[in-house]
């Protein structure tokens, strides 16, 4: 007999992805281990048993004080994986809009002294309180809109101290919010006006100074680099990437997303945990991508959020064997706090089944974020993290675009709406 806290019951199909390789691939991104009217039993913040519910009668004895939790034919997935945010900033961009509409480019937007810079600005002068209560409000709305895991990047300070000051915000962020994060260094995320024209003059600073503490204090699982022309060049991102791998840190890379840059074959080479946008990214490389066994961090809906024109290559990634993830890229550039948003973009744009995308946000994100023991499945003993719809399947999931969770499990405990 096994005991539990609580029992979530009447569930009309479950989503659990607890068995199959990680991360999955090709048809294995397709089985999602389904229970059909199901029940998952919690304990101390844990699942204690999932299976179908005519079962849980007789193998599962509720503790004094424990309770059953009706779901009236909800479906249940495990809570969403962010596998890609830039959650740690200030300031905002909405007046560049304007800009976008008269066909400016990120770049010449950038070069005009707006994008990022002027987030670094922003970021730079903001109070490490600001800096906290504004990721706090992201974090907040991410975990009510089904994310309860979520890997978060630095990059808008772009200097020394700055970049470690956003670091180490991260545990307490997570302790606060209840979304479990993974944090990434992307010190190299852009030029800092102090180095403009000396770009590897500054690979040399953080090479150096800065990600031997980022490594020494842990404050960082992953290094990544934004490795465009314009940017970081593939040497650059090369000697960076290297230099992290070689302190014990995991390789991540922006690559392929305003032009083809190589960063994706840059990746296959290092065998980085991830390489990330890839909207340009040929067939070649999709095919080392896939031989290196390195997951493809997609971000379906930043091409639609900067009037790209450009969609996410979801079907080509899965048609080519490589892992897919996601993410919502969430930044000032694309606020999208919502991975059901993205889960429709996945469907809709980047071409994925909806089975696809269910995987890619869960078990799969889970792996891209070094989670995939906390995160990305219901099974036995996994933190009891887990989101339910108001849908007869988990395939309306995606969709229903822009679906809404009916009930958050963190731990087991309901996360309240507000
Ligand atoms: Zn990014």
């Amino acid at each position: 007999m096994i005991h539990a806290t609580r029992i979530y019951s009447g569930i009309a199909e479950i989503a659990t992805l607890s068995r199959g390789p990680v991360p999955r691939i090709a048809e294995a991104m397709s089985e999602l281990g389904r229970i059909e009217d199901g029940a998952i039993a919690v304990d101390r913040g844990r699942i204690a048993w999932v299976g179908p519910r005519r079962r849980s009668r007789r193998e599962i004895r509720l503790r004094a004080g424990g309770n059953v939790v009706e779901l009236h034919g909800a479906s249940v997935v495990p809570g969403f994986v962010d596998a890609h945010t830039h959650a740690l900033f200030a300031g905002d961009r909405s007046n560049e809009i304007a800009l976008k509409l008269a066909g400016k480019s990120y770049t010449e937007i950038l070069a005009g002294g707006g994008g990022i810079l002027s987030t670094v600005r922003a970021t730079r002068a903001a109070s490490t309180a600001t800096l906290r209560s504004e990721a706090r409000g992201r974090l907040g709305r991410m975990l009510r809109s089904g994310t309860t895991a979520a890997e978060v990047k630095s990059g808008y300070s772009l200097d020394h101290e700055g970049e470690l000051r956003l670091l180490r915000l991260v545990p307490a962020l997570a302790r606060a919010s209840g979304v479990r994060m993974v944090a990434t260094f992307l010190g190299a995320h852009a030029v800092p006006p102090e180095f403009e024209g000396h770009t590897d003059a500054y690979i040399d600073q953080i090479v150096r100074r800065t990600l031997p503490i980022v490594a020494r204090e842990r404050l960082a699982r992953f290094c990544d680099v934004f490795c465009e022309p314009g940017f970081f060049s593939v040497a650059q991102s090369e000697r960076l990437l290297r230099a992290a791998l070689g302190f014990g840190l995991g390789a991540k890379i922006h690559a392929d997303e305003f032009v083809y840059s190589g960063g994706a074959r840059l990746a296959s080479s290092l065998h980085a945990r991830s390489a990330e946008h890839l909207l340009l990214t040929p067939s070649d490389d999709r095919q080392a991508l896939a031989a290196s066994g390195v997951t493809a961090v997609l971000l379906p809906v930043t091409p639609f959020a900067l009037f790209a024109g450009t969609r996410s290559p979801g079907r080509e990634m899965v048609d080519a064997r490589v892992p897919v993830a996601l993410g919502t890229d969430l930044s000032p550039n694309s606020e999208v706090e919502s991975m059901t948003t993205v889960l429709a973009h996945a469907v809709y744009s980047a071409r994925l089944t909806p089975a696809e995308a269910i995987t890619a946000a869960t078990v799969n994100a889970a792996h891209a974020s070094d989670l995939s023991a906390e995160a990305g499945t219901i099974a036995v003993g996994r933190p009891a993290d887990f989101v339910a719809f108001d849908v007869p399947s988990v395939e309306r999931i995606p969709v229903r675009i822009g679906s809404i969770p009916t009930l958050i499990s963190r731990q087991g405990i309901p996360v309240a709406s507000r």
